[in-house]
């Protein structure tokens, strides 16, 4: 059996809805990739009762226990006070805390505050964890079953502290045995419509099968548990590859690293080493926005015309010379053009659809799609941006 682990936050902020718990979920998923099961995520406000009862609750049912927040200089931040009278461990003064507390002030010339001596008091035989990145240092001690980590509120502290000093040390301190977690990326089609597509594949019961709908893409994700057959592994996730077709992107957890769409794109031309020069309307500079950095995108021009609704022209054959007459003039290897047919009122009407021409010249000849957009402006302009991108991706795996 997996460890159990429960993730604790401190903070009115928290319990009062005045911002989300990120720091939980980010470190749910670092934990359960790890091997252990989480069983409970707590947010308790400023209230010493409440966090002393949870804390000698947590000892007696959970493994491994991560809390953060509450370690600040201010009367409102009761962790290491609370830790102290749950566990009946007194609060020491820790000199080297002291003097780290001391020289993030120094380094910045700025006084220390007397109230930042707080922070250097921590709960008796506790494990000091050394803060870089803030003042507030961490701690961690084993009380009951359970070993509890101590960590700050702010995130990106939070984050460091846990992947430089804590996440080395579970191995050791765990007997864990992560599953295997595969996810599918995809573009193109949402939730339910994938799900049809894989209606069709038996999946055993001991694999569990979730979705996750971003605003760019939908995943959709394996977890298939420790020691799981290897070869039932690879023919489950042959069958998905094959109903998924070239909706997916690229696939997390078979040893690759993998990203974003632009990410893989990214990937493919800076091998192949070739260029691409857009004209972009609908996605009104988003598309060179998302490239930012991207050394292969050579140009790209934003024109904000579009063709009227009553026009009598093939909007296609229109993009295609378009993108023949910008390749006479561009350096790059492949073209890319977009066109929109509506007015003004359709593009900022959430009701109203828009259609988006696209074309893409490169090598081998034209490749082209057109697509029907709905929803609010912002999201016209960035699906146009996506299937910009994703009619390349296509491209560039051959899929066309
Ligand atoms: P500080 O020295 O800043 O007081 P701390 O360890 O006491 O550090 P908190 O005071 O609890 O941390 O939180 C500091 C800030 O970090 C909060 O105002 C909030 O912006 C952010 N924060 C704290 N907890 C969380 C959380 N669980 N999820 C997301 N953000 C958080
Ligand atoms: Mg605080």
């Amino acid at each position: 059996m997996n460890p159990l682990l429960e993730i604790f936050s401190q903070g009115e902020e928290l319990v009062t809805g005045q911002i989300v718990d990120t720091n939980a979920a980010w470190l749910s998923q670092q934990v359960v990739d790890c091997g252990f099961t989480v069983t409970r995520h707590t947010a308790v406000g400023d209230n010493m009762l409440g966090l002393v009862a949870l804390l000698v609750d947590i000892a007696q049912r959970a493994d491994c226990c991560i809390c953060t927040g509450g370690l600040g200089p201010t009367s409102d931040d009761l962790t290491a006070m609370a830790v102290a009278e749950a566990f009946d461990l007194p609060l020491t003064f820790d000199a080297q805390a002291y003097e780290q507390i001391a020289r993030f002030f120094a380094n910045r010339y700025r006084e220390m505050p007397d109230s930042n001596r707080k922070q250097a008091m921590l709960p008796q035989g506790a494990e000091r964890i050394d803060n870089h990145w803030g003042t507030a240092p961490g701690f961690s001690l084993k009380y009951g079953r359970c070993w509890f980590v101590f960590l700050p509120g702010v995130p990106m502290e939070m984050k460091h502290l846990f992947q430089e000093q804590i996440l080395p040390s579970l191995s050791q301190r765990f007997a864990l045995r992560p599953g295997s977690l595969i996810t599918f990326k995809t573009f193109g089609l949402g939730e339910s419509a994938l799900q049809e597509l894989i209606n069709s594949i038996k999946i055993p019961s001991l694999v569990q099968l979730g979705f996750r709908a971003g605003i760019d893409d939908v995943h959709i994700k394996l977890l298939f548990p420790t020691d799981y057959p290897n070869q039932e592994l690879v023919t489950l996730i042959a069958e998905f590859s094959d109903l998924l077709g070239d909706f997916v992107f690229a696939i997390d957890g078979l040893g690759v690293a993998t990203g974003d769409l632009v990410y893989e794109i990214d990937k493919q031309m800076t091998a192949r080493n070739t260029t691409l020069a857009v004209i972009e309307t609908l996605s009104h500079g988003l598309l060179a926005a998302k490239c930012i950095g991207c050394d292969w995108l050579l140009s790209a021009i934003y024109e904000p015309s579009s063709i009227k609704l009553d026009a009598d022209i093939d909007v296609m054959v229109v993009a295609e010379s378009l993108a023949y007459k910008h390749k006479k003039k561009s350096a790059a290897d492949y073209v890319m053009v977009q066109l929109y047919v509506g007015n003004k009122e359709c593009l900022h009407s959430k009701e109203k659809s828009i259609e988006l021409y696209i074309v893409l010249l490169t090598d081998t000849g034209l490749h082209k799609i057109s697509h029907s957009i709905a929803g609010p402006i912002q999201r016209k302009q960035n699906q146009a941006a996506l299937l910009s991108l994703d009619l390349l991706r296509r491209y560039l795996n051959a899929n066309l």
